[in-house]
């Protein structure tokens, strides 16, 4: 290219050369008169006269961009040493942020901002500074800036979120949950806390479409969807019936057990509203249905309500037409003990709990002994023995928490606690239940943490 570009010029400088020859040495004469002044000369040397002058503009015009640009070249030199220094602020604040120091985040974030002009850029570190530092009020005005900007929105309201839980606003969060929600359906924190704060709030139905979407977008898994799904279905079916709809009562709670049969709360929804609807049969077999899964002494007394039969005799009859369904299960011993102990029948009710105790038993089958002993006139001593054993023997299984392990006398789908939803289990202290398969430990954590 550059010889190319050199020979052009060549033949460029040799054409000239020539053409300037030829015009010198042409005849012609130019004169010129301007008020008095008189110009006599030839064609050739007006001409190179002209290409001098060209030339001489052509030089001047360049000396004169020259001086000109020069401070146009220092400004910039000086914005991007100010860029370069508000990087530098930029960056040492992140680092006091990681590193938990508040104070100086602040100051760097100060700087940066002045340095940098560009609140995309240094608005996150203003917010999350000011968060660190313990400043409510500049978080919330450095994250509300940042729903003004595009890129920032989703991140800002992360933060509002996360400053209006902090603050006790459920309503609150929930709307600037749901906002993020609006923006990024597919990320796990917005629809794990969007629907713990439906739950908790007890928008059922909405709580129930967050699921669904979160379920369809892989953010929570098939299986936890479904349970989560049955137990939003049982709180749903206690509205309707509270609301007098009974028949929509009755067709959720079906929905809910066809889900999780697993669920002791659903059994025991269909099974009560199938009694209340005068359908004894169908709540038979729903509690038979459910005892297989997972028995449960409720089961057994609405069993018992179900069959409608007082004779206590016959009520050992129906009982062990339940315990049939999964006979070697602690709860169908359990259950036979307490049928033969109502019917008075010492010996079959020693039975069933000895076999439910095994080597150990518990603190409740200690007590049912000590009734046994005791309603049958036995020793004294033997009563006490019993009693006695009931102080040190293992805990029983109770409604437990799996997110904080706290205790539930009744089961409820909101921990009282900690404010987990669905997280309620019939388990005994310290273990994940003999009976219950084991489940994955509650995922959904409740306040987002802005920190990472
Ligand atoms: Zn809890």
């Amino acid at each position: 290219m550059i010889t190319l570009r050199t020979l052009i010029w060549f033949v460029v400088a040799a054409v000239a050369m020539l053409a300037a020859v030829w015009l010198a040495e042409q005849p012609g004469v130019v004169t010129a008169e301007f008020r008095g002044w008189r110009l006599d000369t030839s064609v050739g040397a007006l001409m190179v006269g002209l290409v001098v002058l060209v030339l001489l503009g052509v030089g001047g015009w360049l000396v004169y961009r020259w001086i000109m640009g020069a401070p146009g070249a220092l400004m910039e030199g000086w914005f991007d040493s100010r860029r370069r220094r508000g990087y530098r602020a930029l960056t040492q604040g992140l680092a006091a942020v990681a590193a938990g120091d508040g104070a100086e985040a602040q100051r760097q974030a100060k700087k940066a901002e002045k340095l940098l002009a560009e609140p995309s850029l240094t608005l996150l570190l203003s917010a999350q500074a000011a968060q660190l530092a313990g400043d409510q009020e500049a978080a919330t005005r450095a994250f509300n800036a940042m729903l003004e900007d595009e890129q920032m929105a989703f991140l800002g309201l992360r933060g509002l979120t996360s400053q209006a839980l902090r603050g006790g606003d459920q309503a609150k969060a929930l709307t600037y949950a749901e906002r993020a929600f609006r923006l990024r359906p597919q990320t796990p924190w917005v629809v794990h806390s969007l629907f713990d704060m439906q739950a908790q709030l007890g928008q059922w139905k909405a709580a129930q479409d967050t699921l669904d979407a979160g379920v369809r977008r892989k953010v929570v898994t098939p299986d936890r969807g479904r349970t989560l799904k049955a137990v939003l279905l049982i709180e749903r079916s206690r509205a309707a019936e509270r609301d007098g709809q009974a028949a929509d009562a009755l067709a959720l709670a079906r929905e809910a057990f066809a889900l999780a049969p697993e669920r002791i709360a659903a059994t025991e929804r269909l099974a009560e509203l199938q009694i209340k609807a005068g359908e004894g049969r169908r709540a038979l077999k729903t509690l038979e249905r459910g005892w297989a899964v997972v028995p449960h002494p409720d089961l057994a007394q609405l069993y018992l309500k179900a069959s409608g039969e007082t004779d206590p005799l016959k009520r050992i009859g129906v009982i062990r037409r339940l315990a049939a369904h999964k006979p070697d299960d602690i709860e169908s011993h359990v259950a036979l003990a307490q049928a033969s102990l109502d019917a008075s029948l010492w010996g079959e009710a020693r039975r069933h709990l000895e076999i439910a105790g095994g080597s150990n038993p518990t603190v409740r089958i200690c007590r049912l002994m000590a009734e046994v002993e005791e309603r049958s006139h036995a020793e004294q001593a033997k009563v006490h023995d019993w009693l006695a054993r009931a102080t040190n023997a293992p805990a029983d299984r109770t409604w437990r928490c799996s997110a904080c392990s706290a205790n539930h006398g009744s089961w409820r789908s909101v921990c009282e606690s900690c404010g987990s939803f669905g997280t309620l289990h019939w388990r005994a202290p310290g273990t994940f239940g003999q009976v219950l398969p084991p489940e994955t430990r509650a995922q959904l954590e409740f306040a987002p943490s802005t920190s990472n």
